[in-house]
């Protein structure tokens, strides 16, 4: 292997997420010379962790959407790999209606059966009209939502259970980050990786993390603080050989080629940063694509007060409160509102903590809301705003101690101009033809040594994900590899 002019060709990556870092693991051991430019002080990119609560806790992604035991799952792998604690939950849940009183347990099993069955039917829906006529038969403004309502009407005939079912599919705002009305039901089938086991980092994400850096941080040039402000490519061609990447001190770096691993949102608003402009499909492609907007809020008491020595183990996992009327002050909207209880964690990882996860216009009203204000203030208004669901969980008590949160900890996301201020992308009401979008975007400009990589270019099912972005950044080393095979090939 050698590059056009003669050196072992050298590749410039932009962002050191999963996807660059993976990227960069397939170049360097193929052999090729490796610079990843990374605007941040830290590599990881969304994989990140905070110690706010006095304990870490991963501030992005938690999950593992597994589809098999580990023999081929990537992510799955490097954990066990990794001895990573992972956590498999109990399944239970526990659900309150929208006035706030408990659903009986054998009707929220029984509605959620239901409710997973109606989504496995909407998977088997839009992958039928995928393979009938790439999904022009479902119009693109129906939503999962008009699927799962219509089937409710169809399959219950009680008033009141319909009614829970409906709002019990609001929790898919919780997987894509936007509510379920607005998830695209023509490309619902990329979505399949929420009907897979859902496993818990019960540590952090930090130990995958470093095995997924181990090569890049050892054999290449990782140069942090460096934010890429323009991208040209216009003397890309058989004489020149070069892409040239700016930063924002105004340093150049020459690479032969170049793979952008920055998130979608941070494509979108830049797309001005490309000298020549990138193709009309390929930019279109980055705007057809929808980002979403996950939030998490972490809220630690001074002990686990919604649990007893005889419910610990068997306390459900999973808490949900439907469409809230009675918290009139502070959600108006009556967003949902959901928990996990870290308190079934095992030691060390066990926490008297909650984590909510919050979505679509719910994160952005907090988000807006805290940001840039003293801690102080945040902490009283994230704890009014959150008081009147875990309030609700069994052994609170007003007066006693430890109800009283001790530490609330919010994430940011959406003014992280880094991750393009959002959590990741979806697919939308709207959208026309989201897997050519990625295909195109999968596609690059080859041409002009310009490659894309991240978890909006992963393999279908896994878009949005840590595997999805770390499979795409390997695929993009992998092709780049090849092209250099194949010029040598033509050369000899
Ligand atoms: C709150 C939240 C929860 C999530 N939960 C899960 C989960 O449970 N399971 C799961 O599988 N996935 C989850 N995800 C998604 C997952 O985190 C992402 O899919 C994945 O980490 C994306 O990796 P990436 O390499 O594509 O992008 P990133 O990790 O965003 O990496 C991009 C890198 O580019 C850098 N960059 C940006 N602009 C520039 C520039 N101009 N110059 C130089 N560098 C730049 C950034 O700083 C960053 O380091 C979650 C995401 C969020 C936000």
């Amino acid at each position: 292997m050698g590059s056009r002019n003669g050196d072992n060709p050298h590749i410039g990556i932009v962002g050191a997420g999963v996807s660059g870092l993976r990227c960069a693991d397939i170049l360097l051991s193929h052999g090729f010379k490796v610079t990843i430019l990374e605007a941040r002080n830290r590599i990881g990119g969304r994989i990140c962790q905070s110690d706010e609560l006095g304990y870490t806790v991963d501030i992005g992604p938690n999950w593992i959407h597994t589809w098999d035991s580990g023999d081929v799952h990537p992510i799955l792998k490097l954990a066990v790999e990794t001895q990573t604690p992972l956590h498999h939950w109990n399944g239970k849940q526990l659900i309150y209606n929208s006035s706030g009183n408990k659903v009986p347990e054998e009707k929220s099993e029984r509605l959620s059966t239901l409710l997973w069955e109606i989504i496995e039917k909407a998977f088997k829906t839009s992958e039928a009209a995928r393979e009938k006529d790439k999904g022009k038969s479902i119009p693109r403004e129906e939503s999962l939502y008009d699927f799962i309502s219509k089937r409710a009407t169809e399959e219950l005939e009680d008033e009141e259970d319909r009614q829970v079912l409906i709002q019990m599919s609001e929790m898919w705002g919780a997987y894509v980050g936007e509510p379920v009305w607005k998830q695209s039901l023509r490309f619902a089938w990329m979505e399949e990786c929420c009907g897979g086991e859902e496993v818990f980092v019960e540590s952090s994400y930090s130990a995958i993390l470093d095995r997924i850096a181990k090569a890049a941080t050892e054999q290449a040039e990782v140069i942090l603080n460096a934010k890429v402000t323009s991208i040209n490519t216009a003397h890309h061609d058989k004489s020149q050989k070069k892409a040239i990447l700016r930063i924002e001190n105004g340093n150049e770096y020459k690479f032969d080629q170049v793979v952008m691993a920055t998130p979608l949102g941070w494509l979108q608003k830049n797309m001005d940063s490309f000298e020549p402009a990138l193709p009309s499909r390929l930019s279109s492609a980055f705007h057809n694509l929808k980002l979403s907007q996950l939030e998490k809020v972490f809220i630690t008491f001074p002990s686990a007060f919604w649990i007893s020595d005889t419910t610990a183990d068997s306390f459900p996992a999973y808490t949900n409160w439907l469409t809230p009327s009675y918290a009139h002050d502070t959600n108006p909207h009556g967003w949902p509102q959901e928990i996990w209880n870290l308190a079934a964690l095992a030691a060390p990882n066990k926490h008297p903590t909650i984590l909510f996860y919050l979505y679509g216009d719910c994160s952005r009203h907090i988000v807006n809301a805290i940001h840039g204000r003293p801690k102080a203030e945040n902490f009283t208004f994230l704890r009014d705003f959150f008081q009147p669901y875990y309030s609700r969980l069994p052994g609170y008590d007003v007066a006693s101690e430890a109800c009283i949160p001790k530490a609330i900890l919010a994430t940011e996301w959406l003014k992280d101009d880094l991750c393009g201020n959002a959590s990741y992308c979806n697919f939308q009401v709207g959208v026309e033809e989201a897997d050519q979008d990625i295909l195109t975007i999968r596609q690059g400009c080859v041409d002009r040594g310009l490659w894309f990589c991240g978890e909006h270019a992963a393999p279908f099912e896994e878009s949005g994900t840590v595997a999805g972005a770390y499979l795409s950044g390997e695929s993009v080393g992998r092709r780049i590899v090849e092209l250099y095979k194949d010029e040598s090939n033509t050369a000899e």
